[in-house]
């Protein structure tokens, strides 16, 4: 029998087609929204690096020479900027210390290694981390976030209490080891998350319905 994180991705892919992400004209802005997209929409994100593109100041090296009143107020509109602006200077303290600011050269190392490099900065969690590492540095790394917890804890395929890592790998293992396949996967579990896995879930409309256990949610609503 195929893994369920194969089959759903099969289907999914069948009926959503490719997702083109993650959208970003360079990887330094795929790693910049990664930190700016926590706790907040995409469209708020968007505003922030426009913020950014029209100053001139995407870029690591700008960004490292900001006071941080100016980082704050030019990604204002991404919410929680104080936070974020702390976490992004962090990050960006390290990209300039140890690879000179340079997401080539660090694309260069292995991914277990950065991802080591990067759950050492302050602020940056797994999901963030992932993110940069699939996204920016097509490295094959899963990313999986809340959606991804609720659509398989929701299928029966793991127990609510399964930690980011432990789904991580439950997953991963039933996958292709490949960057594109990775970033497909999780930007159409993202996808079934916005429109059908809601808080109240969508069953009858999703294009996972054919894999929902007999009992599923929508039968209990
Ligand atoms: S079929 Fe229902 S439970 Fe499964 S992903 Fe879709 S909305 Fe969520």
């Amino acid at each position: 029998m195929r893994p369920v994180a194969h089959e759903a991705y099969e289907l999914l892919l069948a009926s959503l087609g490719p997702q083109a992400w993650w959208p970003g004209d360079t990887p330094f802005e795929v790693m910049v929204g990664a930190v700016l997209v926590q706790n907040t929409a995409w469209r708020n994100v968007e505003r922030a690096l426009e913020n950014l593109k029209q100053a001139e100041a995407l870029d690591p090296h700008v960004i490292h020479g900001l006071a941080p009143t100016e980082l704050e107020e030019l990604i204002r509109p991404a919410g929680y900027f104080r936070i974020k602006a702390r976490r992004l200077r962090n990050l960006i303290d390290y990209l300039v210390a140890r690879y000179d600011g340079s997401l080539e050269a660090m694309r260069q190392r292995d991914a277990s290694q950065l991802r080591e490099e990067l759950l050492a900065v302050h602020g940056i969690g797994p999901e963030t981390a992932d993110s940069i590492l699939l996204y920016a540095l097509h490295k094959p790394v899963l990313v999986v976030d809340a959606y991804t917890h609720r659509i398989w804890s929701r299928h029966g395929w793991i127990d609510d209490e399964a930690d980011y890592h432990r789904l991580q790998e439950e997953i991963a293992s039933g996958l292709p080891d490949d960057a594109q396949t990775l970033n497909e996967f999780h930007a159409l579990i993202v996808n079934v998350g916005h429109h059908w896995c809601k808080r109240v879930p969508k069953c009858h409309e999703c294009p996972l319905r054919p894999l929902l256990p007999e009992g599923g949610p929508c039968e209990h609503l």
